[in-house]
């Protein structure tokens, strides 16, 4: 089989909920997501989304990623789609770094390869593991009584893992997770993730401030040595995300036990191909992760469906149902969030899921 054309569409996804904020007053309201289409010479094409969290979040942005795959279509023209590994080689020969632009590439050629063999993503990963996976949801920084408030909407909607916006003030932070750590019971999760927002003496305050709440502490600081600082000043369960960009960030800090779990984000890495190989490796270790993506609609979120229920039970912290956030469907076909969880839909062929031309509109580029 051969690539015989590469065609990008780019497609806004306003938010539901208006405006999603995060650390240091940092928020997005509407959605740069970039759609890539990969045709064969043998009539099956293949799919892959990515859409960055703003251009402030990781070192990627919405219209680099269209640039990006520009750059890289030449190479892949008449290269087989199937060997994916060749088509990562290819990618990371010709473009350094960019992981994000090569995410919707490879994750193109891993629906491809599910339709070439008639087996779901999932099943190719290494099979499924139980019938759906737990969600977390993800609540945007407000002030403390607003945020408890949505938590307990989100709750009755079937969540029982919450991830409250923090990296502001630190005592309105520490406010934050007590009113909402409050309402909750045992059992259900709370995460506060500051999306590298504070500086150390910040963080210090507020895992002092939250005392013995079970509460997860997420990204506090911008390094990795002063998250680690951080992590070795709190008895708090500790996870890594943004500084857990590839193979050898994960394993110093595996070495330097600077972590419980991880955020895997399917974009951040490079692609389905490179968040398996972490996804295997902690499962090795025995290191529990989160698996979603820096943001995404139906075809990201078909995406990491397959990626997490084709993850041991126990190894799989949470998973995000990005699809549920956004106002505009860019595929059909892709998992629903039922009580809190999703699933890989029974029958998938690929990533289970049919492009919205409706919503996708024209190509943006075309390359063949
Ligand atoms: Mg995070």
């Amino acid at each position: 089989m051969k690539i015989a054309a590469i065609n990008v569409y780019q497609v806004d996804l306003p938010l539901k909920e208006g405006r999603y904020s995060w650390a240091n007053g940092k928020y997005v309201e509407v959605f740069d997501c970039t759609v890539v289409e990969i045709e064969t010479d043998s009539k099956i094409t293949g799919y892959g989304e990515v859409c960055p969290l703003g251009p402030f979040y990781l070192p990627a942005y919405g219209p680099g990623v269209r640039t990006g795959v520009g750059e890289l279509a030449p190479h892949l023209l008449g290269a087989d789609p199937v060997e994916i590994n060749k088509i990562n080689h290819i990618m990371d020969t010709a473009l350094l770094g960019h992981p994000y632009v090569k995410s919707a590439i490879d994750m193109a050629c891993w629906d491809i390869l599910g339709k070439h063999t008639g087996l779901s993503v999932c099943d190719l990963m290494g099979g499924k593991f139980g019938e759906s996976v737990a969600l977390y949801r993800a609540i945007s920084q407000q002030a403390p009584d607003a945020m408890a408030k949505n938590i307990a909407g989100y709750r009755d909607e079937g969540y029982t893992k919450f991830q409250l916006k923090v990296g502001g003030d630190p005592d309105d932070d520490i406010a934050r997770i007590h009113a909402t750590r409050e309402i909750l019971d045992r059992g259900e999760v709370l995460i506060a993730d500051a999306n590298t927002g504070w500086l150390m003496h910040e963080a210090a305050r507020v895992v002092d401030g939250v005392g013995k709440l079970d509460v997860y502490i997420e990204q506090p600081c911008k390094s990795y040595e002063e998250c680690l600082t951080i992590r070795r000043r709190t008895a708090r369960p500790f996870i890594l995300d943004e500084n857990i960009d590839g193979l050898q960030p994960l394993l110093r800090a595996y070495g330097d036990g600077a972590m419980d779990a991880i955020n895997l984000k399917i974009s951040k890495v490079g692609g389905l191909s490179k968040a398996r190989q972490i996804r295997d490796l902690c499962v090795s270790l025995g290191i529990a992760m989160t698996i979603e993506d820096s943001w995404g609609g139906d075809i990201i979120t078909a995406a990491i469906a397959n990626l997490a229920q084709s993850t041991p039970e126990r190894l799989r912290f949470s998973a995000t149902d990005f699809n549920s956030y956004v106002t505009v469907q860019t595929a059909a076909g892709s998992p629903k969030r039922d009580n809190g969880c999703m699933s890989v839909v029974k029958g998938s062929i690929g990533l289970g899921i049919e492009p919205d031309f409706d919503s996708l509109g024209s190509p943006v580029a075309q390359y063949s």
